[in-house]
C-alpha cells in the first residue's frame, strides 16, 4: 500500500501528467508568461462552469478576498461580519485594509456563519459580510442573502474551499457557491479542491460594473494602462498555473466525486461509532469535501492523533485555535457575545485524509486505525 497522505499531489499529477508536461512546455515556448491566453482560457472555462458572468483571475485566495473588498468601496471604520471558525486569511485582509473584523458564532452542525449571530453583530457601522463555506459545504446563504438584504449589506462568499459546491434555494434554484452574493473569492493553492502548482486565485461576479472595479484592483488601480483611478494592487495569476488550472478543471467533477466517495466510506465506518460525530450533510447545499472532518466525543483528541501518527496516518486539527482568541483580532466586544459552538469545534474536530487518490485499501487501514484507537 502506498503511504497515505493528507493530500496526494504526486498520484493526482501522475494521471495527467501527459497533458499537462506537453502543456507546459508550449508556455514555456511562447513566453507569454503573464496575461496570455492560457490565463484569458481559463477565465472563461471556469465562468462556464459556476455559470457566472465575469472571473477574474488573481494571485492567490488572500488577494481575491481582498481585492472585493477594494473593489467594493469598503473604507476603513467599516465592520464586516465572518464567522470565527475559519482561516485567518478570510479576516486578516479585513484588518488590513482598516476595515474592523466582528467575528461571529458558527452553527455547530455545518460549521458555518450562523445567521442568527450574523443578524446580532450588526451595527450601523456594518458594510458587508463573509459567509465561509467551510471544508467544502455552503453557508446558510438563503437566510445570510436575505439578512444582508433587509441591512443594505455586500456578500462575499469565501469560496476557497468549496468550489463546484451547489446550493439549492427553498424556490428550487441551483447556484454554484461563489456565485450567490456580489462578490465570491476562491484560491487555487496547490491543496485546494482545484489546485495548481504554486499560488492562484480568483473573484467571481454577476455584476459588471463590480468586474470593471475588480480588474482594475487587481491591475494597479489602472483600467487604461497608466492611467490610476485608484490605489490597487498587483495580483496576477500566471500561464504557467491557468494552463495546469484548464486541464485539472475538466478533471473537477471527477475529483468531487472521489471526494464524496471517500467520505461515504468513512461515513459508513463510522456512524455507530459513538465517540465520533460524522460530518453533517446540509439539505440545501452538496459537499465537495476540501476536509472530511470528525466532531470527537469524549476523545482525548491529542492520543488519537499520536496513535494515528504512529500508524502513518496523517490527520490535522482545522482549526485549532478560533480567530476572535488570536492576540491579532482580540475585541472588546467577543467578552459579551457567545462563541461556545466555535470553541467548541476547535476543541473536538479532526480531519482525516482528505483526496483524489485515497485507494479502498488506504481507506480501510485509515479506518480500522482510528477503530483500534477508539476500542483501545
Ligand atoms: C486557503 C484559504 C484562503 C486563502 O487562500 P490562499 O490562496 O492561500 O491565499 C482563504 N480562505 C479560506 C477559507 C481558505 O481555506
Amino acid at each position: 500500500m502506498k503511504s497515505i497522505q493528507m493530500v496526494d499531489l504526486v498520484s493526482q499529477y501522475e494521471k495527467i501528467q501527459t497533458e499537462v508536461d506537453q502543456k507546459l512546455l508550449e508556455v514555456v515556448r511562447s513566453s507569454q508568461y503573464i496575461n496570455g491566453p492560457e490565463v484569458k482560457h481559463f477565465s472563461e472555462e471556469l465562468a462556464d462552469f459556476l455559470s457566472v458572468k465575469h472571473v477574474i483571475p488573481c494571485a492567490n485566495g488572500t488577494d481575491a478576498l481582498q481585492i472585493a473588498m477594494m473593489a467594493l468601496g469598503l473604507k476603513p471604520g467599516d465592520e464586516v461580519i465572518t464567522a470565527s471558525f475559519t482561516y485567518i486569511a478570510t479576516v486578516e485582509v479585513i484588518g488590513l485594509l482598516g476595515l474592523t473584523p466582528v467575528l461571529v458564532e458558527v452553527d455547530p452542525l455545518t460549521f458555518n456563519l450562523d445567521p442568527e449571530a450574523f443578524r446580532a453583530a450588526i451595527t450601523e457601522k456594518t458594510k458587508a459580510v463573509v459567509p465561509v463555506h467551510l471544508y467544502g459545504q455552503c453557508a446558510n446563504m438563503e437566510e445570510i442573502l436575505e439578512i444582508a438584504k433587509e441591512f443594505d449589506l455586500k456578500v462575499i462568499e469565501d469560496t476557497a474551499q468549496a468550489i463546484g459546491a451547489d446550493y439549492t434555494f427553498s424556490d428550487g434554484k441551483v447556484v454554484k457557491a461563489g456565485c450567490m452574493g456580489n462578490i465570491g473569492t476562491t484560491s487555487f493553492f496547490p491543496s485546494k479542491n482545484l489546485g495548481c502548482f504554486g499560488d492562484g486565485g480568483a473573484i467571481f461576479t454577476d455584476d459588471d460594473e463590480l468586474a470593471v472595479s475588480i480588474r482594475q484592483m487587481a491591475n494597479h488601480g489602472q483600467t487604461i494602462r497608466y492611467h490610476h483611478d485608484n490605489i490597487g494592487v498587483n495580483s496576477r495569476l500566471d500561464s504557467i498555473q491557468a494552463a495546469v488550472l484548464r486541464i485539472k478543471l475538466r478533471e473537477l467533477n471527477s475529483y468531487t466525486d472521489a471526494r464524496q466517495n471517500a467520505a461515504q466510506y468513512y461515513d459508513n465506518a463510522f456512524k455507530d461509532e459513538s465517540a465520533l460525530e460524522v460530518p453533517m450533510r446540509d439539505a440545501s447545499s452538496t459537499h465537495v469535501f476540501h476536509q472530511y472532518t470528525l466532531k470527537t466525543k469524549g476523545v482525548d483528541r491529542n492520543a488519537m492523533q499520536e496513535f494515528l501518527a504512529s500508524k502513518n496516518v496523517p490527520s490535522m486539527i482545522y482549526y485549532p485555535i478560533p480567530v476572535h482568541r488570536q492576540k491579532a483580532y482580540m475585541d472588546e466586544r467577543y467578552e459579551n457575545m457567545d462563541f461556545t459552538n466555535t470553541d467548541d469545534l476547535c476543541d473536538r474536530v479532526i480531519s482525516l485524509p482528505m483526496q483524489t487518490e485515497l485507494s479502498i485499501n488506504q481507506l480501510e487501514y485509515i479506518v480500522n486505525s482510528v477503530k483500534e484507537f477508539l476500542n483501545k
